[in-house]
């Protein structure tokens, strides 16, 4: 049986980072978590998992694979790691910068990554169905309606944007509109509106493991492979 992946948790004491160190865990013989990053670790270990700060970033051990759910401002110094590294990233975080994006193009020369703003099925296969919705109902209003928690910090989140990008690869010229309220994970709704009649795609998540469990399949299918920028669809 092959070696278990080792795995840097990046952004490990948030909401999604939590979730992936459950989830690898209850699977010792697939994952090891060699290093759990968060801005300020309380412990040096917790749950046999070495918690580093991010300003001990450099001093990481050893790894395959990094999974980022971290902030924006986190995100440059994980990407560099992977680079200087030669490991591969798998990175979930969300409202990143333009100029953030042109340096996961870059990085892509010399690591394999996968950059995604959702990594649940459900969402992969929705993004499908909005531009071939869109495409089917030329001159439809189209409008992104998305609800998360109240303290989710981007918005439109980066579902919302990836999935008005499907739209407009359809032809439609998508609205957003954003709720931010108690503690929803995070809920879709595509509308397509014509002259009497509306059509509605929906995706709610329920919790955090469906986008943990995705990005966890990603490390595992990224890992080994030749430099690169992945979606989802190649990993799946
Ligand atoms: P969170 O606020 O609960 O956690 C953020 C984490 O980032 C914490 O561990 C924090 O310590 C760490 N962090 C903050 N500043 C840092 C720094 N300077 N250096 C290193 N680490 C730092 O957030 P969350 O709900 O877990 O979400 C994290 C990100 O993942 C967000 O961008 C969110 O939108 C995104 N997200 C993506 C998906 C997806 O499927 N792609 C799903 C859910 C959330």
């Amino acid at each position: 049986m092959d070696a278990p992946l080792r795995l840097l948790v990046h952004g490990a004491s948030g909401r999604m980072g939590q979730a992936l160190l459950r989830l690898c865990a209850e699977e010792p013989s697939r994952f090891t978590v060699v290093a759990a990053v968060s801005r300020r670790p309380a412990q040096r270990v917790v749950d046999g998992v070495p918690q580093f700060a991010a300003s001990e970033l450099q001093g990481a051990p050893a790894f395959d694979v990094a999974i980022d759910f971290s902030l924006p401002v986190a995100f440059d110094p994980i990407l560099a790691l992977c680079v200087g590294r030669k490991a591969a990233l798998v990175s979930g975080t969300t409202g990143l910068e333009p100029t953030q994006r042109a340096a996961l193009d870059e990085a892509a020369r010399s690591i394999p990554l996968i950059q995604a703003s959702n990594f649940s099925l459900g969402v992969a296969v929705l993004s499908d169905l909005v531009e071939r919705a869109a495409r089917a109902l030329p001159g439809w209003d189209c409008d992104i309606v998305e609800a998360h928690h109240a303290r989710k910090v981007d918005a439109p989140s980066g579902t919302a944007l990836t999935l008005g990008a499907a739209a407009g690869q359809g032809g439609a010229e998508p609205r957003y509109a954003s709720l931010r309220a108690g503690d929803i994970v995070g809920e879709h709704m595509v509308q397509f509106t014509g002259a009497g009649e509306r059509l509605e795609l929906a995706h709610r998540a329920g919790n955090r493991d469906i986008f943990a469990r995705g990005a966890l399949h990603a490390a595992s299918r990224l890992a080994g492979r030749d430099p690169g920028q992945y979606r989802l669809a190649d990993l799946l």
